[in-house]
């Protein structure tokens, strides 16, 4: 009988009584490895109540104090590389590598906001009028609720939470149901960290949880990670609750390649950033766009065989560039992409749909596929593919190029490789993308710059990382105040509305 995977409230998990629950897979075998408990209203009630409690104490706790356990949940999740990498792999499906690359840019995330009391800190000015002055301060927000995509089941969270925590925040969080065991580990160093219990919480499930999350009168922030259609539901009905809502959802990353480039850099740039985590990332880069047919065609001759040589494997083989799609449903999805695009008259130079891994024959697997000559009358340009399927686009200028690329609903990142220093310039100024890269393959910046996208690929103010984040989860307060000397003459009655009195 496979395991259940539960809930975690208030420092231990949590099961209940009557609870529905949902599959979850090895996508590299296709086995049906546990069931997840899937939360309700009641559920989620109980977690808010539980975090509440523990948030109003640990919102008066020092700095010093947060941040002990903030440096402390660093350590743990060094020491337990290993454990993590492995609970990502299982249950998403990409390699052992890429996991501990996702882990190291969650630590980055966990020791920027180690920087808290320094990003949180709020403004003072004296001498404003007549011995007053004046400050604000920047107060947790109380109870957040966070709702996160099953394609990175640890950074983004950590990015997401710890910075949520570090401020004096409580969590109540939803996983993606198809990566549950990952976010039991989490909260279990969270736990082990010294993190007072109550305050980080976990309610596995489904749309149900979400909504509970986003109707609770108890939660006064939600963050949002995943889909546009979700992402934009999430926001307006969270806003409509009156709660802050910031929802950082999908993306369609257009690479522009101009003449004068390095096109061997570009090629290895395009194949990497393109096809890493099985196309599985919001920065993934989706379109590839030379400028001008013999750019084109050089290009297409230096990247097919290099995807020819990707190799495809479960999660634990250590020589596998990629591993499986997370999901039967969503192997099915690209598949009809592909023959969407072949419909549409897409050009189909590698078609990875008969790939076979030995030994695996019910992986959810799907080889690289490369299309030449999409338009953006195509599915294949207008909507996300989270699956190795990548196109090559023909711009015949420059100008057309950064049409092509700010014309789409998205603008998550958008990356040129050239080495004119102009144009360059042109690009980062006018293409309406909220990271940009300039000769890199996935232009994620780094925790201490702030992360969002524009466009459709973000709703609501706030970013998922950077200093912007420790401004979402704070509420500001400022005071006047002033201190009359004993003898001072009491103020005089004085009706003008006067900013110098
Ligand atoms: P998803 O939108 O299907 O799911 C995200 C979360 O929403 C999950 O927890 C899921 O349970 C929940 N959910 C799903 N359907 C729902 C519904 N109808 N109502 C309420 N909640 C629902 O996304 P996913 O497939 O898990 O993740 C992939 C998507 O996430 C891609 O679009 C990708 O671009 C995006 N993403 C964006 C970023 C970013 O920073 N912009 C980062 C990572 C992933």
């Amino acid at each position: 009988m496979s395991s259940l995977i539960e809930h975690f409230i208030a420092g231990t998990t949590y099961s209940e009584p009557r609870t529905r629950t949902g599959a979850v897979h090895n996508p590299s075998t296709g086995e049906e490895i546990a069931r997840c408990a899937y939360g309700s209203f009641a559920t989620v009630d109980h977690a808010v109540m539980v975090a509440k409690e523990a948030g109003r104490r640990w919102g008066r706790a020092s700095h010093a104090a947060r941040q002990a356990v903030i440096y402390k949940l660093r350590e743990l999740m060094i020491a337990n590389l290993d454990t993590l990498a492995e609970a990502i792999g299982r249950e998403h499906g990409k390699t052992i590598p890429d996991a501990k690359g996702e882990l190291g840019r969650a630590i980055e995330g966990i020791e920027f906001a180690c920087n808290a009391p320094h990003v949180a800190k709020g403004e003072y000015a004296n001498n404003v009028g007549g011995d007053i002055e004046v400050f604000s301060m920047r107060r947790p927000i109380g109870v957040v609720g966070c709702i996160t995509p099953f394609n990175f089941p640890i950074m983004v969270p950590a990015v997401m939470m710890t910075m949520a925590v570090a401020v004096g925040n409580a969590i109540v969080w939803k996983p993606s149901e198809k990566v549950p065991s990952a976010a039991l580990e989490f909260a279990r160093l969270w736990k082990e960290a010294g993190l007072p219990d109550g305050v980080f919480n976990v309610v596995q499930g489904d749309k149900e949880v979400v909504d509970a999350i986003l109707e609770h009168p108890g939660i006064a922030g939600v963050s949002f990670v995943g889909s546009t259609t979700v992402g934009e539901y999430i926001y307006q009905k969270g806003t409509s609750h009156n709660k802050r809502v910031a929802a950082f959802t999908g993306g369609k990353n257009h690479m522009v390649v101009l003449p004068d480039a390095d096109l061997e850099a570009a090629a290895s740039a395009f194949v990497s950033a393109g096809f890493g985590s099985s196309s599985q990332r919001c920065m993934a880069v989706s379109l590839l766009l030379p400028v001008g047919h013999e750019t084109a065609e050089r290009l297409r001759d230096l990247i097919i065989p290099k995807i020819q040589a990707l190799k495809v494997g479960p999660y634990n083989d250590a020589s596998a560039d990629f591993g499986a799609v997370v999901s039967r449903e969503s192997r099915t999805s690209v598949e009809r992409a592909i023959s969407r695009c072949i419909e549409e008259g897409g050009e189909l130079v590698i078609d990875g749909r008969e790939i076979e891994i030995p030994g695996h024959p019910n992986g959810f697997y799907l080889g690289p596929t490369l299309f030449d000559r999409v338009t953006t009358d195509m599915h294949l340009y207008k909507e996300e593919v989270f699956g190795p399927v990548r196109g090559i686009m023909r711009p015949t200028s420059f100008e057309e190029a950064i049409e092509i690329t700010n014309m789409h609903e998205y603008g998550n990142g958008s990356v040129i490789f050239t080495r004119d220093g102009k144009s360059a310039h042109r690009f980062m100024m006018e293409v309406e993308s909220g990271m940009i890269g300039v000769n890199v393959p996935v232009p994620l910046p780094s925790a201490y710059f702030n992360f969002g996208g524009l466009r459709r690929s973000k709703f609501g103010e706030g970013h998922l990382y950077g200093p912007d984040a420790a401004r979402f989860y704070t509420k500001i307060k400022t005071v006047s105040q002033r201190w009359p000397e004993p003898d001072d003459r009491a103020l005089p009655i004085s009706l003008a509305f006067n900013p110098s009195a």
